[in-house]
């Protein structure tokens, strides 16, 4: 039997074993991280202040107003692989608020990806992710709500946050998909298309080495519903996929990629500098990033996507399009207040272009599937002999 002593020992080994997984599992922020993290942004340039890199940003003629961030509110659905990176991407550069939803729960399964810990593992997602960015950020708004949102009831409450849920009240700013299912993606593109919301959706193929985001603001440019990705037309079923067993891969690289393109435009777009993506493409394989602008269906099937396009289009025939909500299509310039390293720009006027490869291969799984709203060279179909079109080239070729 062990003694009075040996026991007080074990008793105080247990106590420092508990506080310290306390300290990595207690939702409440340590004092001193707190109050280092004010509600107002500093510029000042000192080690303590957690917004000085952010806040350089507009040192070097690149953002006007970064702590404007502070005044908006997105809203994530699926805090998984690409998710939960975004939003502690969004948390670390001090948005205002984040609504996060989710119904999964922290897998060990998820381990190879980003963000989550192993004693998480069991933990609803959406309550792991809130704590671990409360502890980031403390000053960061985060709403978490623990549901399905393609259920009707739950879609209800969804759609209600989208409209009332933002910092003051009022719509939220962004909705980003980060979900991993074409009935959550299709819910979302309902939802946006109802309330005309822009969204950005994203997506990684399920063999781990493709991915792609895409910018949707309803009636200027192509809806879920309008340009439905290749996954869907080729009718495999996610569900079937994961009942079988054959479970799809996933890399840490590829998601945070994704995360990392998904943001980046997410902060261009909310702090208005540089070029919005209306879609980018990801292959691994070749390292290629395939870009291109997506126009509405006019014969899509989501009705308020219709609506949308004709609204939108009576707004640009007033000249009263909001020019916060239309993607750039103009290079911005940038300016550097004081260049003092000297650094200057150079345009590469002649890109480099892979000819040997199409788009399709980085984005087999994510492509759109109606290619003819896809802006670019158009091929019209013609009863003409290939002998004729060789005339036709030659007489080109001698002009
Ligand atoms: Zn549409």
């Amino acid at each position: 039997m062990e003694s009075l002593e040996e026991l007080k020992g074990r008793i105080e080994a247990l106590r420092s074993l508990f506080s310290d997984v306390k300290l990595m599992t207690d939702d409440e922020t340590p004092a001193e991280t707190a109050s280092s993290f004010s509600s107002t942004m500093s510029d000042e340039v000192k080690d303590s202040n957690p917004y000085s890199r952010l806040m350089a940003l507009k040192r070097m003629g690149i953002v006007q107003n970064y702590e404007k961030i502070r005044d908006y509110t997105v809203a994530i659905v699926g805090v998984g692989g690409v998710g939960s990176v975004t939003a502690e991407m969004l948390t670390r550069c001090g948005i205002g608020k984040l609504l996060l939803f989710d119904y999964d729960k922290v897998e060990l399964a998820n381990m190879n990806r980003m963000f989550y810990m192993p004693q998480q593992a069991g933990t609803y997602k959406v309550e792991a992710a809130a704590k671990t960015l409360n502890f980031i950020n403390p000053t960061v708004d985060i709403k978490s709500f623990n549901m399905n949102i393609t259920t009707v009831e739950n879609y209800e409450t969804f759609q209600k946050e989208l409209l009332h849920g933002s910092l003051t009240g009022g719509r939220v700013d962004l909705v980003l998909s980060c979900v991993d299912n074409y009935e959550g993606r299709m819910t979302i593109n309902q939802a946006c298309n109802e309330l005309g919301l822009p969204w950005f959706e994203s997506g990684v193929s399920e063999n781990a080495v493709s991915g792609h985001i895409q910018f949707i603001n309803p009636g200027e440019t192509a809806c879920f519903a309008c340009a439905p990705p290749l996954i869907v037309a080729s009718s495999v079923d996610e569900k079937t996929l994961k009942k079988d067993g054959v479970c799809a891969a996933s890399l840490p690289t590829t998601m945070a990629i994704v995360a990392g393109f998904l943001v980046q435009n997410v902060l261009k777009k909310l702090l208005n500098f540089g070029e919005v993506s209306h879609y980018l493409g990801y292959n691994a394989m070749k390292d290629h990033f395939p870009r291109m602008k997506l126009l509405p269906n006019t014969s899509c099937s989501d009705t308020n996507c219709i609506k949308q396009q004709e609204e939108y289009k009576e707004k640009v025939a007033n000249q009263v399009v909001d020019e916060s909500l239309k993607v750039s299509e103009k290079e911005s310039a940038v300016v550097h207040e004081d260049n003092i390293y000297g650094i200057e720009l150079v345009h590469d006027g002649a890109a480099s272009k892979d000819d040997d490869y199409s788009a399709g291969d980085g984005v087999k799984y994510s492509l759109p599937q109606t290619s003819s709203n896809v802006e670019g060279p158009v091929v019209s179909d013609t009863n003409q002999s290939v002998d004729d079109l060789r005339n036709v080239m030659n007489n080109l070729n001698n002009l």
